[in-house]
Formats: C-alpha cells, sequence, structure tokens
C-alpha cells in the first residue's frame, strides 16, 4: 500500500510490519520522499524487488516464526538499502539479533527524527533548524515551560551539571517523564519523577526508552535519555517536544562552555592558574558577607617573596616566573581546599583563609589553622628545590607576610586588605622572612587572647 502520493519511480522508504505506527512516524519526518508500506514480512520480502528501495524500516511482526530467515531474505533483496529494525524497549534484543543476522541497524520504538535519520542515513524531511520553528504550534512549551527556560538561562554561568540538572527537570515535567538525564562533557543531570534527590554519581539513569542526541556547531557534544512516560505513552508531539529541547539545550550549552570559559579568563592569573586579583576582591567580599551572617572569623594574609629582583637579575625573567608559579603551587598545597590563594601582582599573593564553623564568640583567638598553614609552608620553602635555581640556592629564598583578620583588626574588604599590608611591611622593615599580625606580632607563634604589640621572632 503507498502511504502517500508518490513520484513511481523515485527512490522510496519501505516500512515492513507495525505500519500502523511506524507509517505516520516516517511520513512525518521523511515526506515528501516516496513511502510505501506492506504488513508482514513474506509481503516485504515480495515488495522489496518491486521499485527501488532506499531504506526499510521494519517493525515487528508477530507472525514471523524465524527471524533469521526473514532477515537474510530481506537482505538478499535489499542490497543497497539501509535495513533498519524497530522493536519496543522490551525487545531491544529482537532487535540486536536483526542487527546479527544481517540488519544494519535497529532503534527503540518510538524513534526520535535524529534517531532514524542517523539510522537509515538518510536526511529527514526539516532540518534542525527547521524542527524549532515547525514544531512551534504542536509542541509550544506551555507558561510552566518557559518559566523554566528562563531558569536555565539566568543560571547559565552554574557548573555545568547544575545545568544539566535544570534542563533534565524542565523536560521531565514537560514530557511528563518518569525520569530524564541530560548529559554532556562527561557530566549528567537527572531529574526523577518523585522529585527523590536527583544524584548524579551513578552516571545517566538506565532503562530510557527515548534517547535524543545534542548537537552543537554541528558536533555532537551529548544526548538526552528519557525514561518511561508517567500516564500515557508518548505521541509524536513527545517526540517533537524532545527534539525541539535537544536543539535548545545544544544551543545554550554552547553559550554555557563560552560563558565558562570568559570567566576562566577574566578571573585567572596567566602566569600561575591562581585566581587573580578581580577574583580575589569578588571572593573576599561574598565572603565577609558571609561571615557577617553567620558570625565566622575571615583572615587575609598578604605576602611578598624577599629580594625577588635579585632572583630575577641573577637567574633571568623566565626563572623569576618560574619563582613565581611554584611558590603560588607550594602555597596552595599547603592550605585547606576552601581557602583561596590569589596572585595579587608581581611577586605578591594574598591568601583568604575562612572556617564556617566553630562560631566566632567574643574573645576568642585568631584561628591556630592559619599558624599551623604557615608553618608548613615555610618548612615547604625550606626544602624545595626551585627548578631554575641551582641545588645550593635550596633554602635561600625567603616570604615575608602580613595578617590581618575579620572582625578584630578589619571590618571590609579594603580594611582587611590594608592592614594585612601594613602587617607585611612590618616583616619587611623587621629584617623579612617572618609573618606578622599587624602591631608586630609574629604569626607563628603560640596566640594570644588578645593581639600583642611585641616584635616577632623570625
Ligand atoms: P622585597 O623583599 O622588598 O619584596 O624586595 P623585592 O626585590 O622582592 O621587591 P619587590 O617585591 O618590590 O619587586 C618585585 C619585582 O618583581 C619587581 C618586578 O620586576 C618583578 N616582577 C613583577 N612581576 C613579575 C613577573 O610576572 N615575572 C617576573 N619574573 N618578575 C616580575
Ligand atoms: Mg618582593
Amino acid at each position: 500500500m503507498s502511504l502517500q502520493d508518490s513520484a513511481p519511480h523515485a527512490p522510496r522508504l519501505l516500512v515492513i510490519a507495525d505500519v500502523d505506527r511506524l507509517g505516520p512516524i516516517v511520513r512525518d519526518h521523511f515526506a515528501p520522499t516516496p513511502i510505501d508500506g506492506v504488513r508482514d514480512y513474506l509481503s516485504g520480502i515480495a515488495e522489496l524487488p518491486r521499485a527501488p528501495t532506499r531504506g526499510v524500516l521494519v517493525g515487528i511482526d508477530p507472525r514471523c516464526a524465524r527471524l533469521s530467515s526473514a532477515v537474510t531474505a530481506m537482505r538478499q533483496s535489499a542490497r543497497d538499502a539501509r535495513l533498519v529494525f524497530c522493536c519496543e524497549p522490551a525487545y531491544e534484543s529482537w532487535g540486536r539479533r536483526a542487527v546479527q543476522f544481517g540488519a544494519d541497524d535497529y532503534v527503540i520504538f518510538p524513534p526520535p527524527a535524529g534517531e532514524l535519520e542517523r539510522a537509515l542515513r538518510f536526511p529527514a524531511r526539516r532540518t534542525r533548524e527547521q524542527w524549532v520553528r515547525h514544531t512551534l504550534s504542536p509542541a509550544a512549551p506551555d507558561p510552566l515551560e518557559l518559566a523554566r527556560l528562563s531558569e536555565v538561562v539566568a543560571a547559565i554561568d552554574a557548573p555545568h551539571h547544575v545545568v544539566l540538572r535544570q534542563m533534565a527537570g524542565l523536560l521531565r515535567d514537560a514530557l511528563n517523564a518518569r525520569f530524564v538525564s541530560v548529559v554532556a562533557d562527561d557530566e549528567v543531570g537527572n531529574a526523577h519523577a518523585d522529585g527523590a534527590a536527583p544524584s548524579e554519581d551513578a552516571g545517566p539513569l538506565t532503562s530510557a526508552v527515548l534517547l535524543e542526541p545534542i548537537e552543537a556547531s554541528g558536533r555532537r557534544i551529548g544526548q538526552i535519555r528519557v525514561g518511561p512516560p508517567d500516564a500515557a505513552g508518548y505521541d509524536t508531539r513527545h517526540l517533537e517536544k524532545l527534539r525541539h529541547y535537544s536543539v535548545l539545550f545544544g544551543r545554550l550549552l554552547e553559550a554555557s562552555t563560552r560563558t565558562h570559559r570568559w570567566r576562566e579568563l577574566a578571573y585567572r592569573d596567566d602566569l600561575t592558574g591562581m585566581a587573580n586579583r578581580r577574583y580575589l576582591t569578588q571572593f573576599l567580599s561574598e565572603t565577609l558577607d558571609r561571615a557577617k551572617r553567620e558570625r565566622f572569623a575571615v583572615t587575609t594574609l598578604v605576602f611578598d617573596i624577599d629580594d625577588f629582583k635579585r632572583y630575577n637579575d641573577q637567574y633571568g625573567h623566565d626563572a623569576g616566573d618560574a619563582i613565581i608559579r611554584e611558590t603560588a603551587q607550594l602555597f596552595l598545597r599547603c592550605c585547606r581546599k576552601h581557602d583561596l590563594v590569589a596572585r595579587y601582582g608581581g611577586d605578591e599573593f594574598v591568601v583568604v583563609f575562612w572556617d564556617a564553623d566553630p562560631p566566632r564568640t567574643s574573645g576568642s583567638r585568631h584561628p591556630l589553622e592559619v599558624a599551623t598553614v604557615l608553618k608548613r609552608f615555610r618548612s615547604a620553602l625550606q626544602s624545595h628545590r626551585f627548578s631554575k635555581l641551582g641545588p645550593d640556592a635550596c633554602g635561600c629564598l625567603t616570604i615575608s607576610g602580613g595578617l590581618a583578620s575579620f572582625p578584630w583588626q578589619a571590618q571590609t574588604v579594603d580594611e582587611l586588605l590594608r592592614q594585612a599590608d601594613v602587617a607585611l611591611l612590618e616583616a619587611k622593615k623587621a629584617g623579612k622572612n617572618s609573618f606578622r599580625i599587624v602591631g608586630g606580632r609574629d604569626a607563628c607563634e603560640e596566640p594570644q587572647a588578645a593581639p600583642a604589640a611585641s616584635g616577632g621572632v623570625r
């Protein structure tokens, strides 16, 4: 039977078995390509030699007793055609067997246009761009979807897995699916119907019944995996919606990647790869706001390499660069994960120590952890062999630093940095190679209840 008016000799697509369900899908995706359909495998084997055929989509024929013979016969009658089987998710093994017996591929019912295009190697009637416009009528997003979409756009600079999770949530609601996983760039976002906390640790959810690729600039960058429907089954409107969102997500993920790249350039120091001054100021301001609300202490350390110019002059600018890089790495290895090490400029760095717990109490002391980190750093520096300096230089390079803490010595970002700088100057004036708290006390000494005004010991 002819599923539509077709040109008599143009290569056609042939649907074999399950024509009532597969016929409309194929027609919808591939019209005006001529499309014919027959109801069982025997009729299909007889039909194939009658007209040139570019692709064959074969559904399940419950009358077929021997799949291997049927596939072999179809293969022989349609040597140049793509032979693709289509089965329900529960019969996927049947599709795999068809491929073993000689079929080119199989797809899961209901096959999205993208899957069919790929399996049949035959372009669908509409390009991906056209799909976005075309699907406006039946698959137009409802107001709730639009609201969710605006949330995704607004959070486009959030970490990738957060964006993916929001996308999965949007699609889960839009398709009324039991779950949706959105996978891109080795990360995954999951959404469940029952509102269970989405865990991405286990990777994308399995037993998906719909798969749709996500493409960006013609490159496949990910995949949407949709679980079974929550209520009634999926129809072509759902498939169109899925495709529609796959195109939107592709573009949004591209934008997200671009945003992260720009952010990286804006906030990283080129030489060390550490946070730069711009990031430091923002981070410090946010951390201080939080510290005021939650009553915890924030300590800022400004440190600077002693006599750095001398190393530059003696070993060259490249060696100076390497010293800056290695010093930054060394400090990073000595402090806690949540502390921030930033390059302030030249040979000067700023470290932000903060700890949300335990809460600050009146009369509480300077954080002990900072002194521990400083001691650790000093001993690491002493034994470090800088790559561009000879072995004799081991232990020669020294650092001076100044510390100021909120809420004791400073209340604002500017004050914190200024007071720490004053303490650094005190350390330099006192002969270098020491860490000072503003007022003169050595930060590596046992802390006092109130900052003492005595000089530090190197
Ligand atoms: P002090 O002990 O007082 O800190 O003396 P110093 O010699 O270290 O003097 P200062 O910190 O004022 O000088 C920093 C020098 O670092 C000045 C500049 O030539 C050099 N410098 C700044 N940025 C870079 C850089 O990116 N690479 C290299 N190799 N040198 C830099
Ligand atoms: Mg210096």
